[in-house]
């Protein structure tokens, strides 16, 4: 489905859905703080959550718009969303700027064991995987607990199997136990698909102890055989019962991949008020997966940027805030592709990229990557981030998966890394909902980015250009999880 807009002059539709929506959207909310002033890290105070704005924005967003996997009508949805808010806050230039996307869909899945003993288990496609035959897939399942021992498979060992790779992920604040475990999604089903398995199943990648299961991409150019998630605990099962004996299981997944879609990247601005040609750029993803709707990842960060975002149209910087809702994070990074290629001629006029993707806890840390010298300028932000109980890291920022081209292109990046013990429990999984979320600490990292924006807004900072990767370097955009941080 078309989204409603992708220029500047909406279509008549769009005009009418857009009348529509501003007919039932509420009276804007309460204008939190603009500034800023504690001295010293002060107690934790109750808050009310109705007075946090990305709090309320990621709400919204999740209850009136829902799931929004790329190219589908929640993303259409999406986009209608982010124009009518961005104005309704008072962000100017707002318009969505289109981009092509692919287009993958769930559709029905199950899976259950049935032998020794039928039992359910918890189980969902990776994105872009193949659908099984029509009944399915049955076959003995063999357990690897490695990539390294995915590569050592055979064919007399997993031909016409089913290879389960059960790997572990710990939680940590800063999540990077993320970045480790993660490529099983990817490399594990290609490993097995070249000893001819059948079909993968992969242990979640997540730290909750739930029978949930955690989806995301396994790459449109991985393995071509059926691969799903199954939940920890039914992964932990199926271990106990494979060392017991011989284990068989039905797989059943009606995935489907479609032609590519239009969708689009949501831009609205702060213009300076006198260095209006420099761009500070805050950034999130409006695409999700489907499972859950999508509030945690990325709706706190869109509700984050934008509420930051509120707080200078009363207050506007010397530089112009650009907020960019990125499309199709999740199943392609089209978006972040699509913008860089757009702005390609205004790329030095960008002067900070700031994106916010890893969920709802507390900022706890900040980081600069510019030229020479955009640390110790960044240094000078030191108490006003201490006041939010924020340290100032002398480690580079990596930039996030959708600005990463643009630190590739020389835009200094700053990260603000947000606490992670709990968001990989729910990352990608049914239970990513509204309940998830935590609005005292969206308050605090409302503030901390706040900060962050207004520092590089000013019209004295100048944090340089981010050197090109040395020669061999991947070049892969790092974010503050690693390099798929936020798929
Ligand atoms: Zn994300």
């Amino acid at each position: 489905m078309r989204p409603p807009t992708v220029d500047r002059r909406p279509s008549t539709s769009a005009a009418l859905l857009l009348a529509l929506l501003a007919a039932c959207a509420r009276p804007p909310p309460p204008r939190p703080p603009v500034a800023v002033a504690a001295s010293s890290v002060a107690p934790p105070v109750p808050v009310d959550p109705e007075r946090v704005l990305a709090f309320t924005l990621t709400r919204s967003l999740s209850d009136e718009v829902g799931p929004r996997l790329a190219g589908s009508p929640g993303d259409a949805r999406a986009v209608a969303w982010a124009l009518r808010e961005m104005r309704r806050l008072g962000l100017t230039n707002v318009h969505a700027e289109p981009v092509t996307v692919p287009v993958w869909e769930r559709g029905a899945e199950s899976c259950e064991i049935v032998e020794p003993a039928a039992r359910r288990l918890v189980a969902t496609a990776l994105g872009w995987s193949a659908p099984t035959p029509p009944g399915g897939i049955t076959a003995e399942v063999i357990e690897v607990s490695s990539l390294e021992e995915g590569a050592r498979l055979t064919r007399e060992a997993a031909g016409g199997k089913i290879v389960f790779y059960n790997i572990p992920m710990a939680p940590r604040r800063d999540g990077t136990d993320y970045g480790r475990v993660v490529p099983v999604r990817s490399r594990g089903p290609l490993l097995a698909e070249k000893a001819g398995a059948a079909a993968v199943l992969v242990r979640s990648v997540g730290t909750d102890h739930a029978r949930r299961a955690h989806t995301g991409s396994m790459g449109r150019d991985s393995a071509r055989i059926p691969t799903a998630a199954i939940s920890v605990p039914d992964a932990e099962s199926l271990h106990r019962l494979l060392r017991a004996g011989p284990v068989r299981v039905r797989l059943s997944l009606e995935t489907r991949t479609r032609p590519d879609a239009e969708s689009a990247n949501v831009v609205g601005e702060v213009r300076g008020t006198r260095d209006a040609a420099r761009i500070v750029v805050a950034g999130a993803h409006l695409d999700s997966w489907d499972l859950g709707t999508g509030s945690v990842d990325d709706g706190a960060g869109i509700g984050l940027v934008l509420a930051a975002a509120h707080t200078f149209t009363g207050t506007p910087a010397p530089r112009t805030l650009r907020v960019v809702l990125f499309a199709a994070e999740e199943n392609s990074g089209a978006g972040g592709k699509a913008y860089v290629k757009a702005h390609e001629r205004e790329l030095d006029r960008h002067v900070a990229a700031v994106e916010m993707d890893a969920g709802t806890g507390r900022v706890y840390e900040a980081r600069v990557r510019g030229g020479a010298g955009a640390l110790a300028r960044f240094v000078g932000m030191k108490d006003a981030l201490a006041a939010l109980g924020v340290e100032v890291s002398t480690d580079p920022a990596g930039g996030g998966a959708d600005t990463g081209l643009l630190r590739a292109a020389g835009v200094p990046a700053i990260d603000l890394r947000q606490d992670a013990t709990l968001y990989f429990d729910v990352h990608h999984t049914a239970d990513d909902v509204p309940e998830a979320l935590d609005p005292a600490a969206l308050d605090q990292a409302t503030r901390a980015l706040e900060v962050a924006l207004r520092f590089a807004a000013r019209d004295d900072v100048d944090l340089g250009r981010v050197p090109a990767d040395p020669p061999g370097a991947s070049g892969s955009p790092r974010g503050p999880l690693g390099s798929l941080a936020a798929r």
